[in-house]
């Protein structure tokens, strides 16, 4: 169960091909020869940049489509935050990347340009099996893995950075929500919604996010943006940093030189029945090389909202959507259906619903249907009203769970009353005492799978399913991380898959400890 180096990751990429992960590419006039992650440290080090195609850039080389056929050539007229931070520390914008229509998918296959393929040859021969390439920042995560850009940004709003970096064997981190400036990021379910870089080292988005020094104030994690109105504001930001520098200061630790005998907690309730076999080795293997490297100690830990958490993601998220994608309705927006409808059809609604009907894709338009039911009047209690109450109780449980408390939990989230819920839903009070630094556990259930498998799924519940480690943590607003792991083909649990033989393991930590959960990703790499 050896952990593979950044060079064993790369080297792996290579041997794959890769297709369909950019919709555009910007002229290679525009990039300049000499953009290397490895240029001299004495000047700003350049790097290539892919964007997902669902955050705003202005040049008119790259519009910005969300992979939909409502916007085929959408130019943003301004550009994202993110973007112009990014490129003032050295990044050479080179795409923008496919993805699934507006973000929601889990497979990268939802896509007005066709499926991201994740071609692998586990023999070498270049005639192995096609597959998924997760989702929905597929693009931005081939990208990378292939070598074609050093660094991308993807959105991950219930585990779209981190189940991509899984798949194809990069690095995958979504920030503490409200962290990184979503201004310019096309919405798809505010009250999750953060931006996330992949890279093929946790070291790479670190420098980034958190500089070199992690009190450094021009680093991004410090960067409020006014234009974002979820952007934690500058005194927010000072009280959580104090609050997570009084935790280091209490256990007298000179971090970040140190990361040693932290604790890791193993969330019992991941351990699902759907979890491949070589996945769960992988996760064994993992624990056993934090306790071995970082002299860690590894402990049980009961999440038990856990089970509750998908259900209630596919409730909020949805709904969320179908209120923001209300605006493309074919006359302010986008594309506008090109039949004979006359005016008067128009103002009867015609117009509108025949340019949704064309211009959304079908999963799309399964997310505003079920988010629309789930408002009406009729299902608002049972389904919207309830998933917020789970959704409280998922953050509960992290914050019992973590030695360092939320810095923005208000009191009464623990004094939640669990009568509250339906008869249906039970929990078990069963949480272990506060002592646990960061979560480890898998990132996805199983290795990527074969793309003609997605294909032929009956139920859409099928893929909604990869998302059942990923969507805890974004409920929470929780940073998290997935980095890859090899899967032993001597594994006593080979898997049935197919595959390229790296699984993703995903660390999760308490709100704003964004700087130390990257640290501890970079050591276990
Ligand atoms: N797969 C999840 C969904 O379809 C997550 C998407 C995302 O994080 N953008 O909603």
């Amino acid at each position: 169960h050896a952990i593979p180096t950044r060079h064993q990751v790369v080297g792996a990429a290579t041997q794959r091909r890769y297709l369909n992960q950019f919709i555009c590419k910007a002229p290679q006039s525009s990039i300049p020869q000499d953009v290397s992650p490895s240029s001299s440290p004495a000047t700003l080090p350049r790097f290539r940049l892919a964007v997902k195609d669902n955050i705003a850039t202005a040049s008119s080389d790259l519009p910005t489509t969300c992979a939909s056929r409502f916007l085929p050539s959408y130019k943003s007229p301004f550009e994202a935050t993110i973007v112009t931070q990014l490129r003032a520390r050295g990044a050479t914008v080179v795409g923008k990347t496919n993805l699934d229509e507006f973000g929601m998918g889990s497979h990268s296959v939802h896509s007005a340009f066709g499926a991201v393929v994740n071609e692998t040859d586990g023999n070498g021969q270049g005639d192995g099996p096609r597959l998924s390439a997760g989702g929905s920042s597929g693009g931005s995560a081939m990208a990378v893995a292939a070598g074609e850009a050093d660094v991308a940004l993807g959105t991950d709003t219930g585990g779209s950075v981190r189940l991509p970096a899984a798949y194809t064997g990069v690095v995958g981190f979504k920030p503490s929500y409200g962290m990184l400036s979503r201004h310019g990021v096309v919405p798809y379910a505010n009250s999750l919604d953060t931006v996330g870089l992949l890279a093929p080292s946790a070291a790479a988005i670190s420098d980034l996010v958190i500089g070199r020094r992690s009190n450094s104030k021009s680093s991004l994690w410090a960067e409020h943006d006014p234009k974002d109105p979820t952007s934690l504001l500058p005194a927010a930001r000072e009280r959580c940093a104090q609050h997570r520098r009084g935790y280091h200061e209490d256990r007298a630790e000179d971090w970040p030189s140190t990361l040693q005998g932290l604790t890791f907690g193993i969330p019992l309730e991941y351990n699902i029945e759907e979890l491949d076999p070589c996945i769960r080795d992988a996760w064994a293997a993992a624990a056993a090389l934090v306790r071995h490297e970082l002299n860690a100690r590894i402990v049980p830990v009961s999440l038990p909202s856990t089970r509750h958490a998908l259900s209630a993601y596919y409730v909020i998220a949805p709904a969320e959507a179908s209120s923001n994608l209300a605006k493309y309705d074919g006359v302010r927006y986008g594309r506008r259906a090109n039949d004979d409808t006359s005016d008067s059809d128009a103002a009867d609604g015609v117009l509108y619903a025949a340019s949704r009907g064309q211009g959304f894709g079908e999963e799309v338009r399964r997310r505003i249907l079920l988010g629309s039911y789930t408002l009406s009047s009729e299902a608002m209690d049972n389904y919207f009203i309830q998933a917020q109450r789970v959704r409280r109780l998922v953050r509960r449980d992290f914050d019992r769970v973590f030695a360092l408390s939320n810095p923005l939990a208000p009191e009464e989230d623990r004094s939640f009353d669990l009568s509250d819920l339906p008869d249906h839903v039970v929990l078990e009070d069963k949480f272990g005492p506060s002592e646990v630094d960061f979560l480890l556990c898998p990132t996805a259930p199983t290795l990527p799978p074969r793309l003609e498998d997605v294909f032929q799924q009956k139920s859409p519940v099928d893929a909604y399913m990869n998302d059942v480690f990923t969507v805890p943590a974004s409920l929470a607003g929780l940073p998290a991380i997935s980095i890859p792991i090899e899967v032993s083909a001597t594994s006593g649990n080979v898997s049935q898959q197919p595959s390229n033989n790296v699984a993703g393991m995903q660390l999760i930590g308490q709100y704003w400890d964004d700087a130390r959960l990257l640290a501890v990703a970079d050591r276990m790499a």
